[in-house]
């Protein structure tokens, strides 16, 4: 090929380090809105739970799994997101700031693009931003074990989060008070607290709330029709195609355990 022609500077280049990730390791991608606390607060999401945030988040990570290359699943709970690469994944020679980088800004661009068709009467104050860390995992196991570790989190979260709010907003309770009252709680006090004075059946809360989002790529077959060009003088006809695409669903099931992991072997293959 022709030799490009290199400037006196080319040298600083070279001060560039090298970030690859560790080849056959499982590459996650985890975004945490910044300073999401004050963003709810004045852009009046629900509490404890906004849907419109949430359907939101979703529909950024299904754009970042259409638009970039190589992830096979993303969960999802509050202002976070994990994208997990598969494993074999070549895209950009493996290099970490290109996989954060390209994720954060997808993503963030997306929440902001796609802001109106959620918060149809709620104007986006400020543009948000959303932070972005690597972590490499070595087997299946730590992989599955990080996502159980996330949904686990949400989980907690959203366990607590139910109970006090049900304490401010149906008791009268101020925050210090809702807090001192769950200083110490277990999950079976936290659960009988909901049934007992709220008649609240935790198990009966929505389960995009209880367990997050999970979104994979699932085979649809479409059917379509299409018009058949035919040689000659013969008229065209249309005829029904079928084809196998694949796209992206969310699902709120569980994700500790084996069942999820038994039903989808191909995310892990
Ligand atoms: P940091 O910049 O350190 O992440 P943060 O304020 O974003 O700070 P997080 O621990 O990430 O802190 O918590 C996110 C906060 O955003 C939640 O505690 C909650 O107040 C708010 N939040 C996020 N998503 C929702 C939602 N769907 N509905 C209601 N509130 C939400
Ligand atoms: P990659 O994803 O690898 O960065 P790329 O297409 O963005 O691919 P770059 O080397 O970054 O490749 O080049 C950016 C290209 O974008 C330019 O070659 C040019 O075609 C276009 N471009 C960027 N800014 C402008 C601009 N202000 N006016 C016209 N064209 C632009
Ligand atoms: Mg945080
Ligand atoms: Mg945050
Ligand atoms: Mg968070
Ligand atoms: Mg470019």
């Amino acid at each position: 090929g022709v030799a490009m022609a290199k400037s006196k500077f080319e040298y600083v280049r070279n001060f560039e380090v090298q970030d690859t990730c560790l080849p056959h390791c499982w590459v996650v991608v985890r975004l945490d809105g910044r300073n999401f606390h004050r963003f709810a607060e004045e852009h009046n999401f629900a509490k404890p739970n906004d849907s419109r945030a949430l359907h939101l988040m979703t529909k950024c990570a299904q754009t970042v799994m259409e638009e970039l290359e190589d992830i096979v699943i993303a969960y999802g709970q509050s202002d976070e997101y994990s994208f997990v690469f598969r494993k074999k994944s070549n895209w950009f020679k493996r290099r970490a700031s290109k996989f954060m980088t390209l994720v954060a800004s997808q993503f963030a661009s997306s929440y902001v693009f796609y802001w109106r068709d959620y918060f149809e009467d709620q104007p986006l104050r400020y543009p948000p931003g959303f932070d972005g860390r690597v972590v490499l995992y070595p087997s299946n196991q730590t992989l599955k074990d990080y996502l159980s570790w996330r949904q686990a989190d949400c989980h907690i979260n959203n366990l607590y989060n139910t109970v006090f709010w049900a304490l401010i907003q149906q008791s009268g309770l101020t925050p210090v008070q809702a807090q001192q009252r769950l200083k110490g709680t277990l999950t079976a006090d936290k659960n009988e607290i909901l049934f007992s004075e709220f008649h609240i059946n935790y198990n009966n809360e929505p389960h995009m709330y209880r367990k997050g989002t999970v979104l994979v790529w699932q085979k649809v077959e479409e059917v379509r029709t299409q018009e058949v060009r035919l040689p000659a003088e013969m008229e065209g006809e249309k005829k029904a195609v079928a084809r196998t695409r694949t796209r992206v669903v969310a699902l709120n099931c569980d994700l500790i355990g084996d069942a999820f992991w038994k039903e989808h072997p191909e995310i892990l293959a």
